[in-house]
């Protein structure tokens, strides 16, 4: 956004009070698990939100990646912050009131506002789930990270000067009031742009308190003020459940809509919004406490209302607008008296109507729809070996204000620098499939989302491990019950761990690491193979093997040796060359098998107790080859035939 500070654009920060717990917001979109499902499972529905969302209560269960899988989406500080705060002179102390989600606890309310430094100050005439506060303007990013506070937006000068107001609880829809971040509800009665709207209005019950042609008079005279500034025309209705009519209700108590009234003070109205999302007849109905003074002018005591002022800020709800965070507009929660709408109020209709006079059409025109395109990089790649992606893109469409932020269930969520012109320089990546939402959300709360993966793939770092003791490769023989290996392994500043394994079962982390030690070990008699593995920072790892013989008596005795091909020891050939075969064993271990020929040529016979030379060649005349097998502890036997070619 053009103007913010640095920081403000940096990662979600974000406080809880109560461990574990976290506000969100979801979005029905009809899908599975349903809103009832949640429910069951712990899930509590704190507030509704226009046109298809929910504020949501959810526990620690209910883990960042669990969330993510679910669409829920923490509510970013950013976005708690209203426009209409001043944040221009940062040393001031402002008035203002900090909404809270309506499930946390006065008590709990009170503490959060109290460690950021700012001192609550009290008002009878205060809505339930707001506190008045008093603080300094750079307190107010930390405060909005707290999970607990909803929305922040700036104190009238009556609430800062202690006078009493009237408080309108908010919008109603079928699902209860509205919260004051949502500033308008639906399209209004002209349905999706700019147009003219048709509608009827009727008088089911009037006060007794007033005569009712003042009443009356009143209620038109409310009605003729929104008409001077949007395309609407409002005409006598036939009964009060007509389509698309305004009815006018004064009622006690409880009057049949579930939400009954609170006797003199507190709640002085209600209304309900356009359809959609309200259902007919009900949207649109403006209903009036009859047991409020009612007045007509100014206050004739400390308990009289207006009725114009209050049915000119009703009629707003009527229309489809929420509450302005503007001090002194019409819209705005706490007022006194109102006379005629303001500039804020003016210009807040004309984002649902046509204005008052237009030619326009219905329904046109419409705004071009957000969408949102990533143009750096140009491909998205699939994997990666970097440990972030850098990306930039742009928002077309929409209305006014637009900014982009983007969630990973890997890791985290942050929003992107810029506003149609946006930059994340830095979105972190996990070693792994990290699947990101990139969303845009004008200043309507419409939103464009774009959702990829990108797999991190382990840097594929060279590592390398060497036992350099008791022997560096083969096998080694040892009537010691213990044994200590040493070795070193590189590079030195990936190595993070080396760990041991004998085939024998025992396994262990060796000491140190580019320089490393591992053992005693204990041996198991016979063949124990010990496997050493350096372990990469980058998840990558690389291992080495010695095989160790352990024989509690000294082995003296030497292998079992016999040339099973040819049969005989004497061979008469006039073939080049011969391949020999035969059969090993030893009381503890073979080590190898190799064989000598008269000629001068010799080599290593593959396999031990079933073992084969290579082709060996034979010069004309007679050919002495020796075979040798030798055990660990280096006892040894031979057999030689003679090969006569010819
Ligand atoms: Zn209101
Ligand atoms: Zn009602």
């Amino acid at each position: 956004m053009p103007g913010e500070s640095p920081e403000r654009q940096s990662a979600v920060r974000e406080k809880s009070w109560i461990e574990g717990r976290r506000h969100v917001l979801w979005r029905n979109e009809r899908s599975s698990p349903g809103l009832a499902e949640l429910e069951m499972d712990g899930v509590r529905v704190v507030k509704y939100v226009p046109d298809d969302a929910y504020i949501l209560a959810v526990g620690p269960e209910f883990t960042p990646a669990r969330r993510a899988a679910l669409r829920m989406e923490t509510i970013p500080a950013r976005l708690k912050l209203s426009r209409a705060l001043r944040r221009d002179q940062v040393q001031e102390r402002q008035t203002l009131i900090a909404e809270f989600h309506p499930d946390v606890e006065p008590e709990v309310i009170r503490s959060i506002a109290a460690i950021e430094g700012f001192r609550v100050r009290e008002h009878p005439d205060l809505l339930p789930n707001h506190l008045l506060i008093e603080g300094p303007v750079e307190g107010l990013d930390s405060l909005a990270q707290w999970d607990e506070v909803a929305y922040i937006f700036p104190a009238s000068a009556e609430l800062e000067e202690n006078m009493r107001v009237v408080a309108c609880p908010g919008a109603m829809t079928a699902q209860g009031t509205v919260g004051q971040y949502v500033a308008i509800v639906g399209d209004g009665w002209d349905g999706p742009g700019l147009g003219k709207a048709e509608l009827g209005y009727f008088f089911q019950q009037l006060t007794e308190k007033l005569p009712a042609h003042l009443t009356r008079s009143e209620i038109e005279r409310a009605l003729n003020e929104w008409a001077k500034y949007a395309s609407l025309n409002f005409t006598p209705a036939a009964s009060p459940v007509s389509l698309r009519t305004l009815n006018f209700l004064f009622a006690a108590g409880n009057h049949g809509d579930g939400y009954p009234f609170d006797g003199r003070g507190r709640v002085l109205a209600h209304t309900f919004y356009p359809a959609p999302p309200n259902p007919e007849p009900i949207a649109g109905d403006v209903h009036l406490d009859n047991d409020e003074e009612w007045v007509i002018g100014p206050d004739v005591s400390t308990r009289s209302v207006d009725l114009f002022s209050v049915v000119l800020h009703e009629l707003g709800h009527a229309l489809g607008l929420g509450h302005s965070d503007v001090p002194g507009s019409v819209m705005y929660p706490y007022y006194r008296r109102h006379t005629s709408l303001t500039p804020v109020d003016a210009e807040a209709i004309q984002t649902l109507y046509a204005p008052a006079g237009s030619t326009e059409t219905p329904g046109a025109p419409t705004p071009a729809p957000l969408a949102l395109a990533i143009t750096q990089p140009a491909v998205l790649p699939a994997t990666t070996t970097a440990s972030s992606l850098s990306l930039t893109g742009t928002v077309t469409g929409g209305s006014n204000d637009v900014w982009v932020s983007w969630q990973s269930d890997r890791t985290g969520a942050g929003i992107a620098a810029g506003g149609r012109s946006w930059t994340i320089p830095s979105l972190p990546l996990a070693i792994g499939l990290n699947n990101i939402i990139l969303t845009a959300t004008d200043s309507t709360g419409a939103q464009a989302t774009r959702s990829f993966s990108v797999t991190r793939l382990a840097e594929t770092e060279k590592l390398e491990i060497r036992i350099l003791s008791p022997a560096a490769s083969g096998s080694f023989a040892t009537s010691s019950s213990l044994i200590t290996l040493s070795g070193v392994a590189s590079p030195a500043a990936s190595v993070t761990q080396v760990r041991w394994q004998s085939s024998r079962g025992a396994a262990g982390i060796a000491q140190g690491t580019s320089a490393w030690t591992a053992g005693p070990i204990a041996l198991q008699p016979g063949v124990n193979i010990i496997t050493v593995t350096a372990l990469g920072a980058s998840g990558g790892s690389a291992s080495a093997s010695l095989v160790v013989v352990y024989s509690n008596v000294t082995d003296t005795t030497p292998p079992q040796l016999r040339i099973t091909y040819p049969a005989s020891t004497n061979v008469l050939t006039t073939a080049s060359s011969i391949r020999l075969q035969g059969t090993a064993s030893d009381n503890v271990g073979l080590a190898e098998v190799v064989w000598t020929s008269s000629s001068g040529a010799s080599g290593v016979a593959t396999g031990l107790a079933s073992w084969s030379t290579a082709a060996i060649p034979l010069l004309r005349g007679t050919n002495i080859l020796v075979v040798t097998a030798r055990d660990l502890a280096g006892n040894s036997t031979w057999r030689s035939i003679t090969v006569t070619r010819r």
